[in-house]
């Protein structure tokens, strides 16, 4: 999907930072959604053979290489597991002194930014303060307060906001009601990801068994003992479970102007914290029920 559908306001912004020659040496940025396609197409505009009015073309050799990420003078760093190593960061900082030097261009992707130790974030800020001319570093993150202040306060920040509209529409064409594909647009973080969740019919039968149950839930009917139990059996699996939380949080959020659903939504990220502490999932949910 293009950038121009997934993110048009920011798509636009950049087109015209592009086109004004304002690019700056080091972005933040905030939020998963279409973001790295954006740190793609900046990179691209910096080596595009064929650029239309500063707009790189999208089919030239680099820009193809570019988005297969086998583009030589575009590195894309990553986490391994949980941690992004500071020997990592560091090699890349040897690498852009030595390009600086040879004045050749060379763009740096960080994804998922906040997962670099303190000693790795602090060796960046050296070339954050003093940017060759023609080196360009992007960080991403899905989680702004765990970036340093110091990364902060040097880059410039952007937000790439969920594009709900765009999930939704793409929910319904795939068959989806408008309110079940309203919750799965909540629940995915791409279109991608939500491709890969309507891709399983477990997903979809667990959205409907958790819309039964905060119906029963909010009607306070003494049935609702039972469905707790009917729920605890669908849902063996932690994974699934988790993920039911998260439905369950989204269909009660929805219903947030009923104090009744307020109360249980609170309840729930209890539940969810006692879950995530090992207590039973069943004993989780009736916490839940009880409150
Ligand atoms: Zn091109």
């Amino acid at each position: 999907m293009d950038l121009e559908r997934l993110q048009p306001k920011l798509f636009n912004e950049f087109k015209a930072i592009l086109q004004s020659d304002r690019m700056n040496h080091a972005y933040l940025f905030s939020g998963d959604f279409a973001s790295f396609e954006m740190s793609l197409y900046l990179a691209q505009s910096r080596f595009c053979d064929n650029l239309q009015d500063k707009l790189p073309c999208g089919h030239c050799r680099s820009c193809h290489l570019i988005e297969k990420r086998e583009f030589t003078d575009l590195k894309i760093v990553e986490p391994t597991g949980q941690i992004i190593k500071t020997d990592t960061i560091k090699s890349l900082m040897r690498e852009f002194s030595s390009s600086g030097f040879e004045g050749s261009a060379q763009v740096f992707i960080i994804r998922d930014c906040e997962k670099m130790h303190p000693n790795a974030a602090n060796s960046l800020l050296k070339f954050i303060e003093e940017p060759q001319s023609s080196s360009y570093m992007i960080l991403l993150t899905s989680d702004e307060s765990k970036v340093l202040p110091t990364i902060k306060s040097r880059t410039q920040i952007f937000h790439f906001p969920k594009n709900k509209e765009l999930l939704m529409e793409q929910a319904q064409q795939a068959g989806l009601l408008k309110s079940q594909a309203e919750t799965m647009a909540e629940l995915a973080s791409s279109p991608q990801n939500l491709q890969e969740l309507l891709q399983n019919k477990k997903n979809l039968d667990l959205l409907q068994v958790c819309q039964r149950f905060t119906g029963i839930l909010l009607k306070k009917s003494e049935d609702v003992y039972l469905e707790v139990g009917r729920l605890v059996q669908v849902v063996p699996e932690k994974a699934d479970q988790d993920l039911v939380f998260k439905i369950l949080t989204i269909l009660l959020a929805k219903d947030k102007e009923v104090r009744q659903a307020r109360t249980y939504l609170q309840a729930l990220y209890q539940a969810r914290l006692m879950w995530q502490s090992n207590v039973s999932f069943q004993n989780a949910i009736e916490y839940m029920v009880i409150s």
